[in-house]
Formats: C-alpha cells, sequence, structure tokens
C-alpha cells in the first residue's frame, strides 16, 4: 500500500491551521482533502437559515432531525479555479459559513448526536476506499479510529486569536481581537467538554503544537513524518 491509499486524520483545536495544513498534503501527496467542520457549519448555517434556531440560540432539534432524516440536506464539495467550495442543495455556500455568526452557534450544533451521525456517514462513505485526508475534531477517534496517520494540533489560544484576527483584517474586514480570542476559546470549551465525540487527543496521535512554529518547520515536520511511515 502507498501512502496514495491512506486515511490521514488531523484534528485539534480551532485555528490552529488544520484546513491549510491539510491541503496542503493532500496536494502534495496526491489525496482528496476533506473540511469536516465545513458539514458542521453547513447543517448550522442551513439551521440558521430556516428558522430553526433562535436568536437567543436554542435549536428546534426535533424539526431539524426530521428534515435530516428526509435527506433535505445534500452537500458536495466542488473544486473551482483551484479552490474547493462547499455547496447545499446546489448552492455555493462558503462564504455563509465562515462568518462569526455560525462561528458563534456551529459547536452547540456539533454536540448533538444525530447530527454527528448524519455527518459521520458522509464521511464514512467518502474515506472508504482511502486516499483521504480529513480535518476535525473526532477523526482519529471516532470517525476513523483506524486511520493510518493521526495528528493533533494545538497552540496557545492568544496566538490561534491573533492569527485568525490577522486574516479577517486582511480581508479587509472588521474584527475585534477580544471576540475572536473569546469564540476560540468558547468553542474549545463546548468541543472539549461535550459528551459526544468530545475533541480529544487520540491515544496514538502525534501532537503538533505550532505556537512557535513558522509553516516551513510545519513542512519540514510533516515530511520527514511521511517519509519514516512510508518512504
Ligand atoms: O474546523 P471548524 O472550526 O470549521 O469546525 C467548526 C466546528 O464544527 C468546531 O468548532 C466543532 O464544534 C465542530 N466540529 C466537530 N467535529 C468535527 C469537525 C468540526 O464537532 N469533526
Amino acid at each position: 500500500m502507498t501512502k496514495y491509499n491512506k486515511i490521514i486524520a488531523i484534528d485539534g483545536h480551532s485555528s490552529t491551521g488544520k484546513s491549510t495544513f491539510a491541503k496542503e498534503i493532500a496536494k502534495k501527496y496526491g489525496l482528496i482533502y476533506i473540511d469536516t467542520g465545513a458539514l458542521y457549519r453547513g447543517v448550522t448555517y442551513y439551521a440558521k437559515t430556516n428558522g430553526l434556531i433562535s436568536s437567543t440560540g436554542s435549536i428546534d432539534t426535533e424539526k431539524l432531525q426530521s428534515l435530516l432524516t428526509l435527506n433535505n440536506l445534500n452537500f458536495e464539495f466542488k473544486l473551482e479555479n483551484g479552490n474547493r467550495y462547499l455547496y447545499l442543495n446546489n448552492n455555493n455556500i462558503e462564504e455563509q459559513i465562515r462568518g462569526l455568526e455560525i462561528a458563534n452557534l456551529v459547536s452547540k450544533v456539533a454536540a448533538i448526536q444525530f447530527v454527528r451521525d448524519f455527518i459521520d456517514s458522509i464521511l464514512k462513505k467518502i474515506g472508504e476506499k482511502g486516499g483521504v485526508i480529513m480535518d476535525g475534531r473526532d477523526i482519529g477517534t471516532v470517525v476513523f479510529p483506524n486511520a493510518d496517520l493521526k495528528i493533533f494540533m494545538t497552540a496557545d489560544a492568544k496566538i490561534r486569536a491573533q492569527r485568525r484576527y490577522q486574516e479577517i483584517i486582511e480581508k479587509g474586514d472588521t474584527a475585534n481581537f477580544q471576540e475572536v480570542l473569546n469564540n476560540i476559546l468558547e468553542r474549545d470549551h463546548l468541543d472539549e467538554t461535550r459528551s459526544n465525540a468530545p475533541l480529544k487527543r487520540a491515544k496514538d496521535a502525534i501532537l503538533l503544537d505550532n505556537s512557535n512554529m513558522t509553516k516551513e518547520d510545519q513542512d519540514k515536520w510533516i515530511e520527514k513524518i511521511i517519509k519514516e511511515r512510508w518512504g
């Protein structure tokens, strides 16, 4: 088996650069990259735009469950101009799912077991033949506990918030550093303390704390690991 059939699981805290890192590994080694958080954001966006989340944040779980059961949500990742976009029922929702409104609600939706079951079944189907790299919170612990390589990414929360803040500013949007930091801390807390598939490092996951690492350091780090494992 070559590395091209492998399943690589990247889990970790919010805003640690998991998706950028996973995308690069995918490109380099010819793997399919799946951003699993985008699906949780997509379900949250669907629930919000269909009036299933109130202004106080309470979720109409009964209605959401029946709509998921009816298969009302059809997600696709489409590649356009080298970028991968999430489509929901044939609409590109990439921009909508990246805003702070969805970021503030998503961890609550992700704590619901039937939502996790719905997304897990999509992910298992995509990954059944291997050749994939997925980033998320429970890929190495729940979705693919037998993944060939597991990485757990973390970094100091203030450094993560600073990077995220910078990204928003560079895009020309406005942001408040404290708000960005609070969102990161809140999501870490909800993800780590939920009873369903909480965020935790799998026993066999390699820890990557990139608080003080450059992109080049990180590239070298993963190259070495992949070379050692699969030549
Ligand atoms: O990775 P991203 O920050 O886009 O994920 C958004 C949210 O989706 C996370 O904060 C987490 O609550 C949830 N998530 C999850 N399990 C995954 C991926 C994401 O619970 N595998």
